[in-house]
């Protein structure tokens, strides 16, 4: 296992930092914060967003939001909404990468400091999916709206139909018709997942996800993404999880709701990220080498952690007016 240690680089020590406008003291983890379900006391300076790969004009708009005192769900659906409208990103949004039939599908959910949730899956040409999930969850009893319903339910809140497939995706797709005779492959690179995880002012805690899920997937298969607990999972009381890679994985271990759970029990969102991963890669016959899963989480003291199967994984992290990208911590067992 090779260790980068980023997260010492990340991690607070033992001084008095600026929590909203008081000063609270961290030079020790009150042990109490260890004991299952209690609620951490807060040690880092906020606001805090953390996001999954290198988004910093995102997380700069969450900031942007948090720090002019607005709420943590506000942050992380704007935030979003930046990689989705980039066109130039083929993971997300416009320009996400289609299923194998050219068909794009986008994933995505949101879920807020009260555990309301809402969720979209295979949305055709709606570039927002984030703002959906979002509809979602404010203007109807649901929590997941699939396929022509979510899309139908969209229009109706005002958003606008238009084709996702960009002239750049729709020739990557073209090249990989040919070169996989329509075989979808599971590997390290056909994915990334937008996560986004914020603290506000207050000490609130939201998380959103957002995705065109695997690249020339079969038509209809639907990730982690958009399944709460899963691709994301947010409890004020405790912290919260944001999931990116290949979501069947993620799915199999219920993989956020597991990260935030190991944080109830005392883990550190370090800690935590890695025993979910180590739940994937224990597996007996796991061919984890085949693809890549990553995780990030952040605590209710503001603490961050990230870890993933390989090296290609990557935090954008940003507090303190600094807004940098953190190379993950990895799993690489041989
Ligand atoms: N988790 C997403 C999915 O499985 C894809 C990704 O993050 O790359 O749909």
């Amino acid at each position: 296992m090779k260790r980068r240690n980023f997260i010492k680089k990340a991690s607070l020590t033992g001084v008095g930092l600026t929590v909203g406008s008081s000063i609270v003291n961290c030079a020790e983890t009150p042990s109490e914060d260890k004991k299952l379900g209690t609620v951490p006391s807060a040690i880092a300076s906020l606001p805090i967003v953390i996001a999954t790969w290198h988004v910093k004009d995102a997380t700069a708009k969450a900031m942007e939001i948090l720090q002019a005192g607005g709420n943590a769900l506000d942050a992380v659906e704007q935030g979003c909404r930046i990689e989705e409208a980039n066109e130039k990103g083929q993971s997300v949004g416009k320009g996400g990468l289609p299923d194998r039939d050219g068909n794009v599908t986008l994933d995505a959910c949101i879920m807020d400091k009260h555990g309301n949730c809402g969720a979209v899956v295979y949305l055709q040409n709606i570039t927002h999916a984030i703002s959906v999930a979002r509809k979602v969850m404010e203007n109807t009893p649901h929590v997941m709206l699939a396929g022509e319903g979510a899309k139908q339910f969209a229009i109706s809140e005002g958003f606008q139909p238009e084709n996702l497939l960009t002239e750049a995706s729709k020739e990557a797709w073209e090249k990989w018709k040919v070169e996989a005779k329509y075989k979808p492959i599971i590997n390290i690179e056909n994915h990334d997942t937008i996560g986004m995880l914020a603290i506000d002012k207050n000490g609130d805690i939201s998380g959103a996800c957002t995705t065109s899920g695997l690249a020339y997937k079969m038509g209809g298969r639907v990730g982690d993404s958009p399944i709460i607990g899963s691709g994301l999972f947010v409890d004020n009381e405790i912290g919260a999880a944001v999931a990116t890679g290949l979501g069947e994985e993620v799915v199999k271990t219920v993989g956020s709701f597991l990260v935030v759970e190991l944080m109830r029990q005392g883990k550190s969102p370090q800690e935590a990220c890695e025993e979910a991963i180590s739940r994937i890669v224990n597996k007996p016959n796991s061919n984890y080498k085949d693809f890549q899963v990553g995780y990030i989480a952040v605590n209710k003291k503001g603490e961050t952690g990230s870890y993933s199967i390989h090296q290609w994984f990557s935090m954008t992290k940003f507090q303190d007016g600094v807004n940098e990208q953190i190379q993950s911590d990895y799993y690489n067992k041989t």
